[in-house]
């Protein structure tokens, strides 16, 4: 777990006329549960992918558990994202999605499946373990994507509209299930919707963007009583 400071951070695409982010300043807590709420084209998916590493800032300092990370790789930052389109290997059953990172990673046998289990567990996933991807509701493929991130045991959790390709009953169903969990797991969690609801539901805060810039943050009770 690790705390998150977006120090002054500007990002301007190449051949555009303005930032798609400008001089934001946002401090994360070790913890937190931190919503990036705002229309489309606001700028929230650039701010997340900037912590992920996958964008070049053009000024400013992204710090992760105290440390400048602003030029390294995104496979040295501890950090795991969770997409809309949560592309699931179709040959492979639920379990050996799970653990694919943490092969690939080189954790031994015992140790893959313990995390495996543990994950599935709190995912209520443990009866769909031997099972393909194809043989799974579309909220159970999302939380096995989730798994599939969890088990890394990562210092920082990202979901960028995690649950846009859900149906309305299942999303409020799931919204429910990623904040109990993520309390319970305690990792730092930067979570990315256009959707009010969404962040007032679950956020321990709230960061409001509105084209590129930080309009307020607060948390669901200060940002309902201001005016
Ligand atoms: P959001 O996630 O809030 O929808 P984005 O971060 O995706 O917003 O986009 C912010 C702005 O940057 C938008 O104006 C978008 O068109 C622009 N943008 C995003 N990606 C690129 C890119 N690769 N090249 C140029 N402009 C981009
Ligand atoms: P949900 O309740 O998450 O909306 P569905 O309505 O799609 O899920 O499916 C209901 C149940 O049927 C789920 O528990 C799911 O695991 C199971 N199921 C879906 N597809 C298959 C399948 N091909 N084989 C066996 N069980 C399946």
């Amino acid at each position: 777990m690790a705390s998150v400071v977006y120090d002054n951070i500007t990002l301007q695409y190449p051949g555009t006329d303005r930032p798609a982010v400008s001089e934001l300043n946002l401090h994360i807590e070790d913890g937190e549960f931190l919503v990036l709420v705002g229309p489309s084209g606001c700028g929230k998916s650039t701010a997340l992918r900037m912590l992920a590493g996958l964008e070049e800032v053009t000024g400013g300092r992204i710090m992760i558990g105290g440390e400048d990370m602003t030029h390294v790789s995104p496979k040295d930052r501890d950090i795991a994202m969770v997409f809309q389109n949560y592309a699931l290997y179709p040959h492979m059953t639920v379990a050996e999605n799970m653990g694919f990172a943490l092969k690939i990673a080189g954790v031994d046998k015992a140790e893959r499946q313990r995390r495996v289990e543990e994950v599935a567990e709190q995912l209520d996933l443990t009866e769909y373990l031997a099972r393909k991807p194809k043989a799974l509701s579309g909220g159970q493929r999302q939380r096995v994507a989730m798994g599939r991130a969890i088990v890394r045991e990562p210092r920082v959790f990202l979901m960028d509209e995690p649950l846009s390709n859900l149906d309305a009953k299942l999303r409020v169903q799931t919204r429910t299930r990623i904040a109990s969990l993520q309390r319970e797991l305690g990792v730092t969690t930067v979570y990315v919707t256009h959707d009010q609801t969404e962040a007032l539901t679950m956020g321990d805060r709230i960061a409001v963007m509105k084209l590129g810039v930080l309009q307020q943050v607060g948390t669901p009770r200060e940002l309902l009583d201001r005016p």
